[in-house]
């Protein structure tokens, strides 16, 4: 039987390197893919830290930020061949559900979770299935089109908020996600973005990047700035961090729009009600890609957001959990793994 090098995520604490069979083909609609790059996930991050912060199944390759080049089709697969190189989105969806049918396949009864309950891309060999993957121009490099998957669900987040340009934004939380935000917004026509981060390496790299006024909270009064500058409070406020709903309330002007992104399952707000019913704030959760990927796709073959600017780190496969180390410390933004 052939053999790959795959991380392993074994048990809480327990993630390894180890040899597995190479994955087949097992449904018409699946291709097999060789992973060119993956990039590593805040998700990977939780999986692998013990206790976890987020659930997986033991056993499972991880990895689901991937481009790849088709090796082999099932027969169901016909838009495309060997020699293709697509990216995907990693929560496969039924199609026949009840949200499926009402447009929401980023809410499907029956996902099935790349990288987290099915074997993912942390290997050389990664099956996928056909109907959730895009092919991707050549002109975009491995380490970018990695980005594919983060950038469409940051696209869906933004999509939430009519952006309209002139108008200006707060981004609570400055990792790869909420730069992503960031970048889209301002390419959108926003006018003045807001970043606000208290990792020193995240301040330092985001002040660097010089696509948003960046605000340290611990040292600074973020609202009375945003306040202040403003005039009116922000038109739209997204906490990329899990748990910033109060002061995102806050610093948002009267009608402005919430976005929550970001997953904290052991964040609990207490929210006064009032401020949100007297506001008119509208507060609206996001969750994975709803669509997005085309849009992500496009957004990277047409150079409209630059995110090679956030990839600090490319390692190959031996390395991944020093590249997880070095998330782990805040000391690095987006890190690609070659397997
Ligand atoms: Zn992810
Ligand atoms: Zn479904």
């Amino acid at each position: 039987m052939e053999t790959m090098r795959a991380a392993v995520f074994e048990k809480a604490g327990s993630f390894i390197l180890k040899d597995v069979p190479v994955p087949k083909i097992e449904r018409e609609d699946q291709i097999l893919l060789e992973v060119n790059a993956v990039s590593i996930c805040g998700t990977d991050l939780h999986i692998t830290a013990d206790p976890p912060g987020y659930d997986a199944k033991p056993g499972t390759i991880l990895g689901h930020e991937l481009v790849g080049t088709v090796v082999e089709t099932g027969a169901a697969a016909t838009h495309l061949k060997p020699g293709d190189r697509v990216v995907v989105n990693p929560n496969n969806y039924c199609g026949v559900c009840a949200f499926c049918r009402k447009n929401l396949p980023n809410l499907c009864l029956h996902i099935e979770p790349l990288g987290i309950e099915f074997d993912g891309a942390f290997a050389k060999y990664c099956v996928v299935s056909g109907k959730v993957a895009y092919k991707i121009s050549p002109h975009v490099p491995d380490e970018v089109a990695a980005c594919a998957e983060p950038l469409a669900c940051a696209i869906n987040g933004v999509r939430k908020v009519n952006v309209l340009p002139g108008e200006n934004a707060v981004v609570i939380g400055g990792g790869p996600i909420g730069l992503m935000i960031v970048m889209l917004l301002k390419a959108s026509g926003v006018r003045d973005c807001y970043l606000l981060e208290t990792a020193p390496f995240r301040l330092k790299f985001a002040r660097k990047l010089g696509i948003a006024k960046v605000i340290d909270p611990r040292e600074q009064d973020a609202p009375a700035i945003v306040a202040e500058e403003t005039g009116i409070g922000a038109d739209y406020v997204f906490d990329v961090t899990g748990s910033q709903v109060v002061p995102a309330i806050k610093m948002a002007r009267k009608g402005g729009r919430v976005v929550l992104f970001g997953v904290n399952g052991k964040a609990v707000s207490q929210v006064l009600q009032k401020e949100i019913t007297t506001k008119e704030i509208a507060v609206l959760g996001t969750w994975l890609a709803n669509a997005t990927f085309p849009e992500a796709v496009r957004v990277l073959e047409t150079g409209a957001v630059d995110l090679a600017s956030l990839i600090t780190d490319v390692i190959p496969l031996e390395e991944v959990h020093k590249g997880l180390a070095k998330l782990a410390r805040g000391e690095a933004v987006k890190v690609v793994v070659k397997p």
